[in-house]
C-alpha cells in the first residue's frame, strides 16, 4: 500500500486550514513559537485559517495556567489563531481533554473495520518480549499475540474486566508522502509495530488523537518540527484506515544553539516569556524567528509581520538546523528600539525602571528615554543607563574626578552654574538642552575656556562618570535643581582641593 498525502483540494488555497498544537506542559519555547509562526505565515499567506489546539492528553503534566501563558505569549507575538479554546469555532472543542467521545468513536470505527484489536498483554510480558527480541538481535516490535485471539475470548476477557489496550493493526507496505519542505519521504511499515491507540487507563495515544483531530478539524496542511517525521508515517496509516483524506505535511528544521546542540536552557533564555521579560520587543522577536525560518530572498532584514506574510514561501524554508544567534536578535531588537518614538519608549521602559526603583518626573521621562535610546539593546538595561538622571546617583570620589583638576575647569563649571541656574523651568526639551549647552560653551569661550576644560569636566561633575548620554540630554533631563546641586558639589570639591 502506498499512501500519498494530498491536499483536499489542491486548487483552492483559500481552503487552507492549519493548526498549532502545543502541549501545555510548560511555557512557550522559541522552537514552538517558530512552529506557530510557520503556521501563521502559511495561513495568512494563503488566506486560510489558523487553529489553536491544546494537546492536553497528558493530564498530569498539562496545566491550565500553561495553556493561558501560551495563549498570552502567542498574542504578544501577534500570532492570533482564528479558532481555538479562547475564541471558539465550528470544529471545537479545541482541547484534547474535551474530545474523548470523538476519539472513542474513532477507535470503535477501527475495531469495527478490523484495523484495530484489543490487547491484554501485561507490562511484564511486553518487557520480556522486548528483551528476547533484543537478545536475538531483532528490533523490538509487538508480536501480535492478541491479534490472534478468538472473538469470544476477547469478549470474555473484556467482560471479566481484564485490562486491555487497543492496538492499531499496522498494514504492510511502504508509506510515502511528499513533504512540503523535504520532498518525497518513504517509510517501510516493517519497522512499525502495532502501536497503541487507547491505553488501559482509557487515555488515547498522541498519534491517534492527532489524526482524529486533524481530520475532524479539516486540517489541510500539518506544519511542525522535524522531530515529528516518524509520527507522520503512523498518522498516514491511520488516515487510510479511517478512510479520511490526509493533509499535506511540512516538517521544519529545529533550532540549535551556537554549539550545534539542541537549543536548551544552557544556551540562555529559551522561552518567549523570558525574552519578553528581558525587554525584547515582540516585533523584533517575530522578525528574528521569521528570518530563522525563511529568507526573503533579498537583502532586507528588518521586516514587519505583514511583509513576511506577503513574501512567505514554504519551499524556501530552510532544511538544515537553524542556529540561534543571540547577537542577531540583539541587533534587531536595537533597531526596533531605535525606531520607537521617545514617547513610546518612555512608556515601554517604565516598568523596567520602576522595578529598579527609578521613577522619573513627567517632564523628564521622554528626555531620559531619548537619551538612553541609542545604547539600549534590551529594555532590561534601561535602569543602568537611566540611573544618572535620578537622585539614586551617588557621585563618589572616583578616578574620573581627576578630570576636574584641569586648568580652566572651575571657570567652566561656574559659567555652567550661572547659565543653567537661571534657565526657566526644571526640565527641558532636548532642543532646549542643546541651546543651553551652546550658551554654556559660549560663556566659557568668552572667558577663554574651551573644549577639554568644558565637556568632560561637565560630564564628570554632573554624573561622576566619564561616559554616558550626550551632555545636552543631561542638561535637558537632569532637572535644574539637580544640575545646580551637582555643580555646587563639584565646585566645593575643587575648593577643598585648592585649600
Ligand atoms: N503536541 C505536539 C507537540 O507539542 C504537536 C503535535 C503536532 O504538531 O502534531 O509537540
Amino acid at each position: 500500500m502506498t499512501l500519498l498525502s494530498r491536499p483536499k483540494d489542491p486548487g483552492a488555497m483559500s481552503d487552507v486550514r492549519v493548526r498549532f498544537a502545543p502541549s501545555p506542559t510548560g511555557t512557550l519555547h522559541v522552537g514552538s513559537a517558530r512552529t506557530a509562526l510557520y503556521n501563521y505565515l502559511f495561513a495568512r499567506h494563503h488566506g486560510g485559517v489558523l487553529v489553536l489546539r491544546i494537546e492536553d492528553t497528558d493530564l498530569k503534566r498539562s496545566l491550565r495556567e500553561h495553556e493561558q501563558s501560551i495563549v498570552r505569549d502567542l498574542h504578544w507575538l501577534g500570532l492570533q489563531a482564528d479558532e481555538g479554546p479562547d475564541v471558539g469555532g465550528r470544529y471545537g472543542p479545541y482541547r484534547q481533554s474535551e474530545r474523548g467521545p470523538l476519539y472513542e468513536a474513532g477507535v470503535q470505527q477501527l475495531l469495527a473495520t478490523h484495523s484495530a484489536y484489543h490487547c491484554f498483554c501485561t507490562q511484564e510480558r511486553l518487557e520480556s518480549l522486548k528483551a528476547e527480541q533484543l537478545a536475538a538481535g531483532r528490533m523490538p516490535k509487538y508480536d501480535r499475540l492478541c491479534h490472534h485471539l478468538a472473538p469470544e475470548v476477547v469478549e470474555a476477557r473484556l467482560e471479566a474486566g481484564v485490562p486491555a489496550t487497543i492496538r492499531f493493526l499496522v498494514p504492510e507496505g511502504d508509506i510515502s508522502f511528499v513533504d512540503l519542505i523535504h520532498g518525497p519521504i518513504t517509510f517501510s511499515s516493517d519497522v512499525i509495530g502495532d502501536f497503541i491507540l487507547k491505553r488501559t487507563d482509557g487515555g488515547f495515544a498522541y498519534n491517534f488523537a492527532v489524526v482524529v483531530d486533524d481530520a475532524g478539524m479539516k486540517i489541510t496542511h500539518v506544519i511542525r518540527g522535524e522531530d515529528h517525521i516518524t509520527n507522520t508515517a503512523r498518522q498516514l496509516m491511520l488516515y487510510a484506515a479511517l478512510d479520511e483524506p490526509a493533509p499535506r505535511y511540512g516538517h521544519h528544521s529545529l533550532i540549535h544553539g551556537p554549539d550545534g546542540g539542541k537549543l536548551s536552557k544552557r544556551h540562555g533564555a529559551t522561552s518567549i516569556g523570558e525574552f519578553r521579560d528581558l525587554g525584547y520587543l515582540s516585533d523584533a522577536v517575530v522578525n528574528y524567528l521569521a528570518l530563522l525560518s525563511w529568507h526573503p530572498g533579498d537583502e532586507r532584514e528588518k521586516l514587519t509581520l505583514d511583509e513576511v506574510v506577503e513574501g512567505f514561501d514554504m519551499s524556501r524554508a530552510s532544511k538544515s538546523a537553524a542556529i540561534f544567534d543571540l547577537d542577531k536578535l540583539n541587533w534587531l531588537n536595537g533597531l526596533y528600539i531605535r525606531a520607537l518614538t521617545a514617547a513610546d519608549l518612555s512608556e515601554i521602559v517604565r516598568p523596567y525602571l520602576r522595578e529598579q526603583g527609578l521613577e522619573f518626573a513627567e517632564g523628564q521621562r521622554q528626555v531620559v528615554a531619548a537619551a538612553i535610546q541609542a545604547n539600549l539593546v534590551v529594555l532590561e538595561e534601561a535602569p543602568r543607563y537611566a540611573r544618572v538622571f535620578s537622585d539614586d546617583l551617588v557621585i563618589t570620589a572616583s578616578t574620573h574626578l581627576a578630570a576636574l583638576d584641569e586648568p580652566g575647569v572651575r571657570t567652566a563649571l561656574e559659567a555652567a552654574r550661572e547659565r543653567l541656574s537661571r534657565a526657566e523651568g526644571e526640565y527641558f526639551e532636548v532642543d532646549e538642552g542643546r541651546a543651553l549647552l551652546k550658551d554654556v560653551v559660549d560663556a566659557c569661550a568668552g572667558q577663554g575656556v574651551k573644549g577639554k576644560a568644558i565637556y568632560k569636566p561637565l560630564r564628570v561633575a554632573l554624573t561622576g562618570l566619564d561616559q554616558g548620554p550626550e551632555l545636552f540630554y543631561l542638561i535637558a533631563g537632569l532637572g535644574r535643581s539637580r544640575i545646580v546641586a551637582r555643580l555646587d558639589a563639584a565646585l566645593a570639591y575643587l575648593e577643598e582641593r585648592s585649600a
